[in-house]
């Protein structure tokens, strides 16, 4: 548990879109509970191209590497312009290796009811590291498609390390390890060979079993109360991420953080729905939710819990919600509500 009173300096980039207006309602909940953080404001996306030309300034990515921590808000993808994407560059920047997805559910009365599971995602490695090609045959130059897939004992191990220690720290009791080592034999044996190695260590306090990713997806549609933290490769993790997300109502409410070990950044899985934007309409709940966990992150779970708490009681018995739920209330309704029972 670290210092209550010590001040904890972090990155803050409110986004674009909705982004100011959820970050406004994410600040005075924290503000609320007392948490910690000392805000280093920063742009990116759009808001960075109109300060200095470039989606993810120099200065933001300074401001990281000073502070190790960061919340961002939604950030508008600029069309055209040949920019990479902000959250890859990130990603990469900080080898940002462990994508963490907690997928809960908050408003009762969805398909599923009391869904609470944790997917870690390696994030860095796998199908997405990008290694593709075309062949020609003949008059056709893209004839053939080929990507290569690259997972190292390294990156395998210090993902599923970082899933069972996540575990033993948050009270859960089983890690799954989701692969596809029966086809992918090297590629995703080697994650399921670092995965059980892991394992042995922590035989005892977190169990351990395993899924061919096909399976998996079935069995999270059929009965999702079986899982508890999964842990997986790239490509599995994106795709199973959003399958949790759907359990529990949709990626609106969705929360998340990447984590290295020199930074790690926490944000909303939402765009900036530039539909509502500037309407006060926005549910600030996925960038809050986000900051529970980046509490989480910097020891502070008593506060996370809180914030927890206050959200579900905000939801389920005041029955105070944003119109994207169903409800009535604006941003700043939501957000009284939440402080008022904090
Ligand atoms: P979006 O998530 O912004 O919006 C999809 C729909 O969900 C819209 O109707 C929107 O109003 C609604 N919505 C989203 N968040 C909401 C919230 N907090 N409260 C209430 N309603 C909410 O997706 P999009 O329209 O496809 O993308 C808009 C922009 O955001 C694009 O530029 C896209 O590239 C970008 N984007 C960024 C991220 C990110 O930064 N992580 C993620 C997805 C999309």
């Amino acid at each position: 548990m670290s210092n209550p009173s010590q001040k904890i300096p972090a990155t803050l980039i409110p986004g674009d879109g909705i982004g100011p207006e959820v970050s406004v309602a994410t600040l005075e909940i924290l503000e609320a509970v007392g948490a910690p953080f000392e805000w280093e404001r920063c742009t990116a996306g759009m808001g960075g191209i109109e300060a200095c030309g470039d989606p993810l300034p120099p200065e933001t990515i300074e401001s990281i590497r000073r502070t190790r921590l960061a919340l961002k808000g939604p950030l508008t993808t600029p069309i055209g312009g040949g920019y990479r994407s902000s959250n890859v560059r990130l990603r990469e920047e900080f080898e940002l290796y462990a994508n963490l997805r907690p997928a809960r559910t908050l408003v009762p009365g969805g398909r599923y009811e009391d869904i609470d599971l944790v997917l870690v995602r390696e994030n860095l490695e796998g199908l997405y590291v990008g290694h593709e090609m075309y062949i020609p045959v003949g008059q056709d130059p893209r004839a053939v498609a080929v990507a290569s897939g690259v997972n190292t004992r390294a990156g395998a191990t210090r993902v599923c390390e970082f899933a069972f220690d996540y575990a033993v720290k948050n009270g859960r009791k089983k890690v799954t390890l989701v692969h596809k080592a029966n086809v992918l034999k090297a590629l995703t044996g080697l994650f399921l060979e670092a995965g059980r190695e892991v394992a042995k260590r922590y035989e005892g306090r977190v169990a351990v079993d395993d899924r061919i990713i096909d399976a998996c997806a079935m069995q999270l549609v059929m009965n999702p109360w079986q899982f508890d933290v999964i842990v997986t490769t790239n490509l599995f993790g994106d795709v199973l991420s959003d399958l949790n997300a759907g359990l529990v109502g949709g990626l609106g409410m969705a929360p998340a953080g990447n984590i290295g070990t020199d930074a790690a950044i926490f944000e909303a899985v939402h765009g900036s729905a530039p539909d509502i934007a500037g309407k006060g309409l926005a549910n600030p709940l996925a960038l809050l939710l986000s900051s529970a966990m980046m509490l989480d992150h910097v020891g502070h779970q008593d506060k996370a819990k809180r914030v927890r708490r206050a959200v579900d009681t905000v939801l389920r018995e005041d029955n105070i919600r944003t119109g994207d739920l169903g409800g009535k209330a604006t941003t700043k309704d939501f957000t009284k509500a939440v402080v008022k029972r904090l």
